[in-house]
């Protein structure tokens, strides 16, 4: 393929789509092929941690880069997640499209993409279809290989046509990298604002990028991927779900509660993870202060039949 064209896919995954059907690469042959031409931006975001050797650390960057881990990460558990996969709770289309630019700006890809994926996880879960099952591909596919490989590019668009009715979310499926390069636009420009009026906090535009940015993301990344990876190998089981799914509580607080997975599998979709009160689920809390805001609601409560344990024998 043409060089300009292979750029061009780093900014219009549109493009990409039409290539991924003309070469392929959305089969078979391409479910397990990494093309790294097209995952260098996520490979040089990863390298780009170690600029901060160059420009130094503040705490203005260190409080910055916790906040935007925190934001994003409620963005992609209660946004992607609870809300574009699961329909856990009802909001209004502005709140919607706020929610959208926030979970996009973590960079995971846009909203269809990430519905689309997870729905196909639910419907398939462990099984040879799963792209990212640990039982089925191996512990390393299943937390970064799969989010890399050709084919598993392009959006599951069949599976998500309630989120594609809105034209907002499919510019944002379309251009992923519009909101997490405004967030860097964003942080350079605060940080050398902070340079000139504040020296005292001994911050600037690049060091803010760095720590703001990539190694947040770089840490938002990671922490994410835990549940495909850790959080269907390590933790206790309360559920007999036809899947390897876990509730490990350290996943939980990493991920805002996702880590309460074999509760999640077992019942998709409430709007908390964290069925039992001392399960801490973050992202729920969240959703029950935006509902107070009225900013969401009808939020998905879990049935108290579903509450019942049903325990195992031993493993699964
Ligand atoms: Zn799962
Ligand atoms: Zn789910």
């Amino acid at each position: 393929m043409e060089m300009r064209h292979a750029l061009l896919r780093w900014f219009d995954s549109g493009s990409a789509d039409a290539d991924d059907q003309a070469s392929g690469a959305s089969g078979a042959s391409g479910a397990s092929r990494i093309d790294w031409l097209r995952v260098l931006p996520f490979v040089v975001l990863h390298v780009a941690c170690i600029g901060a050797w160059w420009t130094g650390v503040s705490a203005t960057a260190v409080v910055t880069a916790v906040a935007l881990y925190a934001i994003r990460m409620f963005g992609i558990t209660a946004f992607y997640h609870r809300y574009c996969s699961h329909r856990a709770f009802v909001t209004s289309r502005a709140t919607q499209f706020v929610l959208a630019l926030i979970a996009g700006a973590a960079a995971q890809r846009g909203p269809l993409w990430w519905a689309s994926h997870h729905r196909h996880h639910h419907a398939n879960s462990d099984q040879p279809q799963d792209v990212h099952s640990a039982r089925q591909h191996g512990f390393l596919w299943s937390h970064i290989g799969w989010f890399l490989a050709s084919g598993n590019f392009s959006a599951r668009s069949g599976l998500v046509p309630d989120l594609a009715r809105f034209a907002e979310l499919r510019w944002l499926d379309r251009f992923d990298v519009a909101a997490p390069l405004a967030l860097i636009a964003m942080l350079y420009v605060t940080g050398e604002a902070l340079a000139v009026n504040f020296p005292g906090l001994q911050t600037n535009g690049a060091q803010l990028v760095v720590w703001g940015f990539c190694i947040s993301t770089i840490v938002l990344y990671h922490a994410t991927f835990t549940i495909n990876s850790l959080a269907h190998r390590f933790g206790t089981r309360r559920y007999a779900t036809h899947d390897d799914s876990r509730n490990n509580p350290w996943l939980a607080l990493l991920t805002f509660g996702e880590g309460w997975h074999n509760n999640h599998h077992h019942f998709p979709g409430s709007a908390s993870q964290g069925f039992f009160w001392w399960e801490i689920d973050i992202t729920y809390w969240g959703l029950r202060f935006l509902q107070r805001l009225r900013l969401v609601w009808n939020l998905r409560e879990v049935p108290t039949a579903m509450l019942c344990v049903r325990l195992e024998p031993e493993g699964i």
